[in-house]
């Protein structure tokens, strides 16, 4: 007999996995089906910076509250999923630290510096708190709120909260295509069919081929980021430092992350060694420690981007069942709590500010190319 949920996620990355938990929290009959492993492909190379402050300097409307509102969500997520699953999704305190070497910097921190919740830091008061900093900086913005997580443990314990709150999760069941069927959707799988009330399309970069599929021709396009960790056995680092797209973001495990390149339109998902070269480089520049670390381990991701970097979030413009959660290119880790709820509140119709539905909607205004 064919199984029926009355929601069908495609795609176990950490924006699927939190729409299954908040939709399983909600008593909601779903099924997630994740192509490969659960949270192996862009949320397993973040580094889990939650940067509501750091990565927005314009948008401080709609985009801005959006990200406060998610990144204050995991103040609580963190004992609501581990009283759940029993996983600790790595938590950790200490926020941000963006770098100035000189005047150019100063100005380009300008707009993160208006938010009452950043300080500036002069250079003494930065190698107070990092005193293995480079000696060459003028001073730092502070960011206290901007904490960081594992996102591999978020992601497996949304996935494991939502099974235990009665969601189906298959993993290596990669979703061939969706068709319609009277009020409901049919969703094919190399081994299965499963009929669902709702389909939610969660499948990061590659969820191009759904839009396709369903008559829109919206594109993701792949930024491919690499990274590496080294260990920092005195543990010296406590804070995240940041600077010209480079970060060093400490873990709880004593291992520094170190990232990343930003490589556009590149679906090849291996590292290259240029790339690792020029992100050792950037972080020697920062933190000259790291230069006599040991390496741990290096990876690569595809961020999906969109074509105004903001994520979509929305029903299909003409099949009210269909959703898209998709697009969230370097901030999918932050955003996925408030995607999640997000989702879930629009599946149940429930009242959401109108000028996130507008930000985020799929249909919304895309300048149109112009060929030269
Ligand atoms: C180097 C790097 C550093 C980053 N750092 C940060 C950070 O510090 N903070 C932050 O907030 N964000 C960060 N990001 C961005 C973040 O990783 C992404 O925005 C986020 O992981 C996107 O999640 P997702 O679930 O949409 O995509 P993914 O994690 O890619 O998940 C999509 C899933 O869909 C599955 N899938 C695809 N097609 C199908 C199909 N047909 N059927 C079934 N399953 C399918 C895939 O196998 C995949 O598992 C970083 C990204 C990179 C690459």
């Amino acid at each position: 007999m064919k199984q029926k949920f009355e929601v069908a996620i495609i795609g176990g990355g950490i924006i699927g996995c939190s729409i299954a938990y908040y939709l399983a929290k909600e008593k909601m009959n779903v099924a997630l089906f994740e192509g490969n492993q659960i949270g192996s492909k862009s949320t397993s190379a973040a580094a889990g910076m939650l940067g509501a402050h750091s990565e927005c300097d314009e948008d401080f409307d709609v985009f801005f509250p959006f990200a406060r509102s998610s990144q204050y969500a995991y103040s609580q997520l963190k004992e609501e999923l581990h009283h759940l699953s029993g996983l600790d999704i790595g938590y950790r305190k200490g926020g941000i630290l963006k770098l100035a070497y000189n005047e150019k910097d100063i100005n380009e921190l300008r707009s993160t510096l208006s938010q009452h919740t950043v300080k500036w830091l002069d250079k003494e008061a930065v190698w107070e708190m990092e005193p293995d900093v480079s000696s060459e900086v003028a001073g730092a913005a502070y960011i206290e709120e901007d904490v960081n997580v594992v996102p591999t443990a978020v992601c497996e314990a949304f996935a494991k909260s939502a099974q235990i709150l009665g969601a189906s999760l298959f993993e290596f069941y990669p979703v061939l295509d969706i068709q319609k069927q009277d009020n409901s959707y049919l969703i094919q799988t190399a081994t299965s069919q499963v009929e669902a009330k709702h389909v939610v399309v969660a499948s990061g970069v590659w969820s191009t081929t759904f839009f396709k599929q369903l008559g829109l021709d919206h594109q993701l396009t792949p930024v491919k980021g690499e990274c590496l960790s080294v260990i920092d056995e005195k543990a010296t680092l406590k804070k995240t430092i940041f600077h010209d797209h480079c970060y060093i973001v400490p873990r709880n495990n004593g291992r520094l992350v170190i990232g990343a390149t930003m490589i556009e339109n590149d679906w090849n998902e291996r590292v290259s060694l240029s790339g690792i070269d020029s992100i050792i480089a950037k972080a020697k520049t920062m933190l000259p420690t790291v230069a006599d670390m040991k390496m741990d381990s290096f990876w690569a991701g595809l961020r999906p981007q969109t074509f105004d970097q903001k994520p979509f979030i929305g029903h299909h413009p003409e099949e009210e069942g269909i959703l898209f959660a998709t697009g969230h290119y370097r901030n999918g880790i932050l955003l996925a709590p408030a995607t999640g709820q997000m989702i879930t509140d629009l599946i149940l119709k429930r009242q959401i500010k109108s000028e996130w539905v507008e930000a985020f909607k799929i249909d919304r205004h895309q300048p149109l190319l112009v060929s030269r």
